[in-house]
């Protein structure tokens, strides 16, 4: 496994569409499975290919709350809990969008910068699996949230597109301004290493 470089805004490689991936071999998997240590490792809740500059159509994520190696089931959505997670969705398609919510959205790729951001609150996803089996999720909540958010990337978009001109300007300068944090790859827990090896292997 590796830790691979994550792309920062304004990297204009983080514009790129990305495209379907054709068959879901053991390269993809093993990108996959690097994509989620680079994810954990940096503590995100969600990456998208795009991000770790290969423009393919594939997002990992694992946004189950968790404090002291703990996972906080009781604070997910009854939706989110038949999710299994990590998860990681290959060539993923929204087919159902409903309702409407709002949540303060980060990203790896504009590190400690947050702003509110609207979204979907329920969807239905279609995508591949690992095994390249088709899936639908249906999910409300935080993963429904992130998986809005990092098909987005597969698209070339990032949250601060989504803001109103105003607060998108205003986020744009203070980063020119601001710079972004010197963060480290931070080591994986037992939980999170178990997390990938059996999300590959189920
Ligand atoms: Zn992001």
């Amino acid at each position: 496994m590796a830790v691979l470089e994550v792309l920062k805004f304004p990297d204009p490689r983080l514009r790129k569409k990305c495209v379907d991936v054709e068959e879901v071999n053991d390269e993809v998997r093993s990108f996959a499975k690097d994509m989620l240590e680079t994810m954990y490792s940096f503590r995100g809740i969600g990456l998208a290919a795009a991000q770790v500059n290969r423009q393919i159509r594939v997002i990992t994520l694992d946004c189950r709350p968790r404090d002291e190696g703990r996972y906080l089931i009781e604070e997910m959505t009854e939706l989110e809990q038949q999710v299994p997670q990590p998860l990681t969705m290959i060539n993923p398609v929204i087919v159902v969008r409903e309702g409407k919510t709002q949540y303060e959205e980060g990203c790896l790729s504009v590190p400690s910068y947050y702003e509110l951001v609207d979204r979907y609150e329920y969807i239905e996803v279609e995508y591949l699996d690992l095994n390249g089996e088709k899936k639908l999720v249906k999910t409300d909540g935080l993963l429904s949230i992130c998986i809005q958010h990092e098909i987005d990337h597969l698209d070339g978009k990032l949250f601060i597109d989504r803001l109103t001109p105003i607060r998108s300007t205003r986020i744009r300068n203070k980063i020119k301004k601001g710079g972004y944090p010197e963060v480290e790859p931070g080591e994986l827990d037992e939980q999170q290493q178990k997390a990938i090896t059996e999300e590959l292997v189920p």
